[in-house]
């Protein structure tokens, strides 16, 4: 099953994408999914970002190829950071160039949606508790992170965390392919069976820290090729049971 956020009629619904076809939904979809009446062309309505999260917990160095590249050694627990939700956005919109950074990255994960409130979870019964799976854009001011000690200012500017097309709740995460195009070229290709910490296993790290709610998101960390990206760019990360989270880089014009 695919969930959309869409915008129609000047406001924001839930709905279900069948072909090119949405099936709009009462209330949101994360206790009881009731289909309404109403049915949509995809492609007459602007897809919105698939989630409205609280917080994204996103993870640092969490794919063997990624950690060789980068001559580090293999982290003895999740490393953990936050991206704030005023960094949200959905398909479609426009990555903004921070003035006060040169070096802006892609980083293509594939992102857990949460389903239900989680606190203390068990490995065994993290899955749970997840919504479905999405694809996530883990913009990064690069300079800017080696700058500051804390990642807050790299990781968070308005823009920065890419996040759909929409979400699929039927996928299995252990074994994916997460890529990422750069002008149509291909710049990181990695199976989900490479992640050090594995999504169940994440899941458990984090809900002994905080509490999960609704909506969030977990954005699981990114494979090899990580590389910068200019306005003018096109960027996409490409998941084939999901599909395809493109959007635009563009000069910040303020
Ligand atoms: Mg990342």
């Amino acid at each position: 099953m695919k969930i959309v956020r869409f915008a129609v009629d000047g406001r924001a619904r839930y709905g279900l994408l069948k072909g090119q076809t949405i099936q709009g939904i009462e209330d949101k979809p994360f206790r009881h999914l009731r289909p309404g009446d109403q049915h949509y062309p995809l492609g007459q309505v602007r897809l919105l970002a698939p989630c409205q999260p609280s917080k994204i917990i996103a993870l640092g160095l969490n794919y063997h190829d990624h950690a060789r590249e980068l001559n580090s050694p293999v982290p003895d627990s999740p490393l953990t950071f936050l991206k704030p939700s005023t960094a949200v956005i959905g398909h479609g919109d426009n990555i903004v160039y921070p003035s006060s950074s040169h070096r802006v990255d892609y980083e293509g994960e594939l992102a857990v949606v949460i389903k239900k409130p989680v606190w203390r979870v068990s490995v065994a019964d993290a899955l749970d508790y997840v919504l479905g799976y999405t694809c996530f854009n883990d913009v990064t001011a690069r300079d800017l992170q080696y700058r500051d000690n804390q990642w807050t200012r790299a990781k968070g500017f308005d823009t920065f965390a890419a996040v759909g097309p929409w979400i699929e709740t039927e996928l299995d995460p252990a074994n994916v392919v997460v890529e990422t195009y750069l002008n149509g070229k291909l710049k990181q290709r990695a199976s989900t069976s490479d992640l050090i910490y594995s999504i169940p296993e994440i899941i458990n790290f984090i809900s002994h820290v905080m509490t999960l709610l609704p909506g969030d998101i977990i954005a699981t960390g990114t494979p090899s090729g990580v590389g910068p990206m200019y306005p003018g760019d096109t960027v996409e990360v490409r998941i084939k049971p999901i599909g395809t989270l493109k959007n635009f880089v563009v000069k910040n014009g303020g």
